[in-house]
């Protein structure tokens, strides 16, 4: 070692190298200000002074390096940007005012009109309105492909094919992508592939190891964990990354500094709750799929799940959302829903409280019928993001579910 402790403030990253996600979701990216203070600072400020003419001079002519305004340069938000680059293993990250801001930026500092782009049909339902409504407008057309079916991306790829875009695991089925061979088709075809990781997070899966060539989050989720604040973040290799930056400093769709330190603190807990997210939802899943009233259970965990050797390969662990299917239709799924008591109706995932939600009615209603059929999306289906309650009490509120559904 080069250094003393006392020569620094903050841990430099040469400190930290070859620590594994759980270490550097504590450590990664602080930024530490003369107070010393242990936890994390907080800078909500719009802008920031210069000492005289001629530093504000070279700040803005980009000759000195530091902070001007917020809306692309703030020390909160660049310290939340450090640590989850540092977990994801990207070079940088940029984070976004809500994950559809992150995939907006992705799109419009990395696609021009005239592109295509090849996206899995079961996306969020507000990516598939982004890409079928907005980015159509401008001239950039998609098509929605299976996302299991590596020979139904190839059959879409065409000449102006310049993006891949999969959620993996899928929302709400957990359908589970091949990232090393979607990266592949990509490369061959001079796109990139990018990798909506929400529900994996770095902790269970990093795509850019596998080949993805950016990952996008929805900070909203798991990343705070507690259901706090809306927001977002891309994370990849500086040659995109300066682009979506450059994107976000000319549009405006900022992380905010309050936001940003809600989510870097987030981060610190994000190992432990994961691991607490996947045993309560791997038990879940295997006691629905022994209950009578259910008709399919949907988790990778599930050695039924048509993926399961595949996201044993790519995720260490399965994740937190189960969804299954009950005997009927909408009206058994509403009962079921309605007869619960504790866990939250609500269409948030990834907090640590349990909650559940009717897809064809909520995140997935804008969709058309044939393309709810297409996505999966049935009328009996229900999606439980499993949270860190004690197991036990899920499934007695369950249990009041399916009481319900036998009155
Ligand atoms: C919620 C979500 C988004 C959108 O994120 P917001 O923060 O709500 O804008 C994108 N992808 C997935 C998988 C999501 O769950």
């Amino acid at each position: 070692m080069s250094h003393t402790r006392e020569e620094h403030l903050w841990i430099p990253e040469s400190d930290l190298e070859g620590m594994s996600v759980d270490t550097l979701s504590v450590r990664a990216g602080q930024i530490r200000t003369g107070q010393l203070e242990h936890s994390d600072a907080i800078f909500p400020t719009s802008s920031f002074v210069y000492g005289s003419a001629a530093q504000a001079a070279a700040r803005f002519g980009g000759e000195e390096a530091g902070n001007i305004y917020s809306r692309f340069t703030n020390p909160t938000v660049q310290a939340f940007e450090g640590r989850i680059a540092a977990m994801e293993g990207g070079e940088k990250a940029v984070a976004t005012a809500s994950g559809m801001a992150a995939i907006l930026s992705t799109c419009m500092s990395l696609l021009k009109t005239g592109d295509h782009v090849v996206c899995s049909r079961g996306v969020f339902g507000t990516t598939n309105v982004l890409f079928q409504k907005y980015m159509a407008r401008f001239g950039v057309e998609t098509t929605f492909v299976s996302l299991t079916d590596v020979d139904e991306w190839q059959a879409a790829i065409r000449a102006e094919t310049r993006m891949l875009f999969i959620e993996t695991p899928s929302n709400p089925l957990c359908e589970v992508a091949d990232v090393e061979a979607l990266a592949a088709l990509a490369h061959d075809n001079d796109a990139l592939l990018v990798v909506d990781n929400c529900f994996c997070t770095p902790i269970l899966q990093r795509p850019l190891e596998l080949g993805a060539d950016l990952v996008i989050h929805s900070a909203t989720k798991y990343l705070d964990g507690q259901g706090r604040c809306v927001g977002g973040v891309v994370v990849g290799p500086a040659k995109y990354l300066d682009e979506v930056y450059g994107f976000i400093r000319s549009a405006g769709p900022t992380m905010s500094p309050f936001n940003a330190w809600v989510f870097q603190k987030g981060l610190e807990t994000l190992p432990i709750r994961m691991r607490a997210h996947c045993d309560n939802a791997l038990e879940l899943a295997k006691w629905l799929e022994s209950q009578p009233s259910v008709e399919k259970v949907f988790y990778a965990g599930l050695e039924s799940h048509p993926q399961h050797e595949l996201a044993k390969q790519q995720q260490s662990g399965f994740g937190g959302m189960v969804s299954f299917t009950v005997k009927g239709g909408r009206e058994q799924a509403w009962r079921f829903i309605d007869g619960t008591r504790m866990i939250s109706i609500t269409a948030n995932l990834g907090d640590v409280k349990t909650t559940i939600t009717h897809p064809a009615t909520t995140t997935h209603g804008r969709l058309t019928p044939e393309d709810k059929v297409k996505a999966g999306i049935t009328e009996n289906l229900i999606r439980l993001s499993v949270g860190i309650e004690a197991i036990d009490d899920l499934k007695t509120d369950l249990e009041r579910g399916f009481q319900a559904l036998e009155d």
